[in-house]
Order: C-alpha cells, then structure tokens, then sequence
C-alpha cells in the first residue's frame, strides 16, 4: 500500500506539447481516485509517469513518500491494468499472470499460491488453462486484473480498463473493480474519459482539462458544488443547462434575469455579499437537469417552454425544450407526455441555481 505525490509536475513532450502543467496532487494510501476528463487532457501521462514509463520535464513523484525519480518502473512497487489487456496470446492464463513472478524468480509454490487467490477472487478459476484467444472480452479484462494482482502492487494504474467493453459487462465490471478494491485495501489509480465510472467508483475524483487539474473531490462535492463551467457541463448526464443571467439585488430580494424571464433566487442559498459585486454584470446561470420540474402547471414560480423533443430511456425521460431561444434540458418522469411544439410552464429548482463568473469560468459561490 502506498500514496502518491505530484509536486509541481510538468511533462512537455517534443514540439512543445505541455500535456501536464504544473500538477500538485496528494493521492492518500488506499484512495480510489478517478482521473477523468476528454481525450487529451494528460490523464494517461500522469498515470505514465507514476508507473515510470515517461519522465517528468519538471517537479517531483513520490511514491510510498519517497522520491522516485531514478526508480526503475519495475522497482515501484506499481501494476498497470490497460485497456487492450496487453496479454500474451501464445500463454495461458495461468502462465499470463505467472509472468511476472517467474521473472522475479519467484517460489513455484508461492506462484501458483498466489494465482489462485486471485482467480478464486475474480472467478476465472476454471479459464487459467485457456489462451487469451479462447476468452471474451470481460475475461481477458478480468485476467489482465488477476495479472495486476499477483503482483501485490503498493498502487494499481488502471487506464480506461473497460473502455473496450459493452454497456452491460462494463456496468458489471464496475461494480466488480470497487468490491476488489474494498477487499485489497490498496491505492487505486483509475483513468477514464467516463464521467459516470468517475461520479460511481471513485473516492475523490480529479477533473482535468489541457493538461490542469480542475477540480478535485468526492463525487458528491464535484457533482453539486463543481467549482467551474468546465467541471459543472463535464460531469453530469444528460449535462447541465446554462444560460446567460444577470442578478439583481433589489430591496430583500436576489433576482436572476435573463432575456427570456426573471425570477428570484432563493436569498438563504447564496452569499449576498459575493453577488453584490456581480450586482448588474451578465453571469452564467446554471441547472441540472432534474432540477427542473415540468409539471408545475401554474404553481409557483413558473416560465414559458417550447417542448421540442423526449427522449425515452424507460425508467425516465428526457424532455428538451426551447426557452426564447435557449435549449434546455429537463429530466422527468415516464408519466408526463408532452406534444412537440406546445407551451409548457416549467419550474427551476431557485435554490439549486449555480452561477459562474462569466470571465473566470468560475463558480462565484464556490
Ligand atoms: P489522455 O490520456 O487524457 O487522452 P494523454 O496523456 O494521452 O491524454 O495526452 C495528453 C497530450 O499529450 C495530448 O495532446 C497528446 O496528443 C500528447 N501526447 C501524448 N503522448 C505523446 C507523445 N508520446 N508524444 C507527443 N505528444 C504526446
């Protein structure tokens, strides 16, 4: 078991391509963190260069608290799970997740000990005679994860292990990674471009884009306090909406307004003090999807859609409408049925406005 350490980190690579910019993480012994973020934003670097096989242009990696700079890669006490298995086609499973430990020299009892334990775990007891060839995807993937294992690593890099999976088997697999985890009690590093496998197996997860870190914290905290727009569109499904505001003080009351409506902001939920200084100046409002009711009716506080299209998932829908022009983007119930084209009165959640600087990007209440 072992934590790992980003201290100032950049990694340029030739042509002046900065795919990690000035990087400082503390990943705690036994953490499950997710790097998440779009394709090219440095998430693979970062997990290359803990597992050694990239140096750094400038900073320092620690692992364990020791600096690894002049660390062999099979020397830092790492196992690395990838996306296409990476598994030798002409061995068997058996003799796949023995490589390693035969290399090391490593007891032949001590070898099959451990093979087992692994595969008993990970139920592929009955495949360990079979070649790669002869397995699907999902086994290959759960062999490549017996493969890590044996090797009793400090830390596990998992890059995008299930990307090459189908829906069903990577929802299981999911699932199966964080009982595994639970049981080794060892630091997992798990990179993925999949905001869902973030928000549902990560302790902490940590946003990237181009190279910096956006955000980091508990899903819990990314998904309701997300720190930018960047953060608050990226993790989220079917994403938040965002439209240009304006906020009002006016006498007690906070009032949100746009082109289309105005409406006031719920006073106990924001920081006056911080939206006087925004008092007047356009921002970005933003609302998630299933803050948004639309079958208000007339109650409350309520503002005029066009409903263009549903989206039917079964277990809900979603309902997206035209508000004077913006696009927004309601979660709602299998019940309601909405024709194209009509008037529907819809209700935002006023408590659950988020509102970013429109400069900054930044959540102004964060
Ligand atoms: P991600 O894993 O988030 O998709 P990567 O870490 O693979 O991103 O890449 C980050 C950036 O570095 C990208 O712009 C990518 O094109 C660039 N990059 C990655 N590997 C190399 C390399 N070996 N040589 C040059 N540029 C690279």
């Amino acid at each position: 078991m072992a934590s790992v350490k980003f201290e100032n980190i950049t990694k340029e690579y030739p042509k002046g391509i900065r795919a990690l910019k000035n990087i400082n993480l503390y990943i705690d012994d036994s953490e499950f963190i997710v790097l998440v973020g779009p394709s090219g934003c440095g998430k693979s670097t970062a997990l290359r260069i803990i597992a050694g096989l990239e140096d750094c242009t400038e900073g320092n990696l620690y692992i364990g608290g020791q600096p690894v700079k002049n660390v062999r890669p099979k020397d830092r006490n790492i196992a690395m799970v990838f996306q296409n298995y990476a598994l030798y086609p002409h061995l068997t499973v058996f003799d796949n997740m023995a490589f390693g430990m035969k290399m090391r020299k490593t007891a032949k009892a001590e070898i099959k000990e451990r093979i087992t334990g692994a595969a008993e775990m990970l139920h592929i007891e009955e495949l360990l005679g079979r070649k790669p060839g002869e397995l699907s995807g999902g086994q290959k993937q759960r062999v490549a994860l017996g493969r890590a294992i044996v090797r009793e690593p400090g830390v596990f890099l998992l890059d995008e292990p299930l990307s090459n999976l189908d829906a069903e088997l990577r929802a299981q697999m999911r699932i199966e990674i964080i009982k595994l985890h639970k049981k080794l009690g060892t630091t997992f590093i798990y990179v993925t471009h999949d905001q869902t496998e973030a928000m549902t197996m990560a302790d902490r997860i940590v946003v990237m884009k181009d190279g910096t870190i956006q955000q980091t914290g508990t899903p819990k905290i990314i998904y309701e306090n997300p720190a930018n727009i960047f953060t608050a569109g990226f993790i989220g499904s079917p994403r938040m909406n965002f439209i240009e505001a304006a906020v009002i003080l006016y006498e007690d009351s906070i009032l949100l307004k746009t082109d289309s409506f105005t409406l006031p902001l719920d006073k106990t939920a924001y920081n006056k003090d911080i939206l006087k200084k925004y008092s007047g100046r356009k921002l970005i409002a933003g609302i998630r999807p299933e803050d948004i009711d639309c079958t208000a009716g007339n109650n409350g506080y309520v503002i005029d859609a066009v409903h263009e299209i549903t989206e039917t998932l079964g277990y809900e829908d979603y309902v997206h409408f035209d508000v004077s022009g913006e696009k927004i983007t309601a979660r709602s119930g299998r019940k309601e049925k909405f024709k194209e084209g009509t008037s529907v009165k819809i209700s935002l959640d006023l408590k659950r406005m988020h509102l970013f600087d429109k400069e900054s990007k930044k959540n102004i209440i964060y």
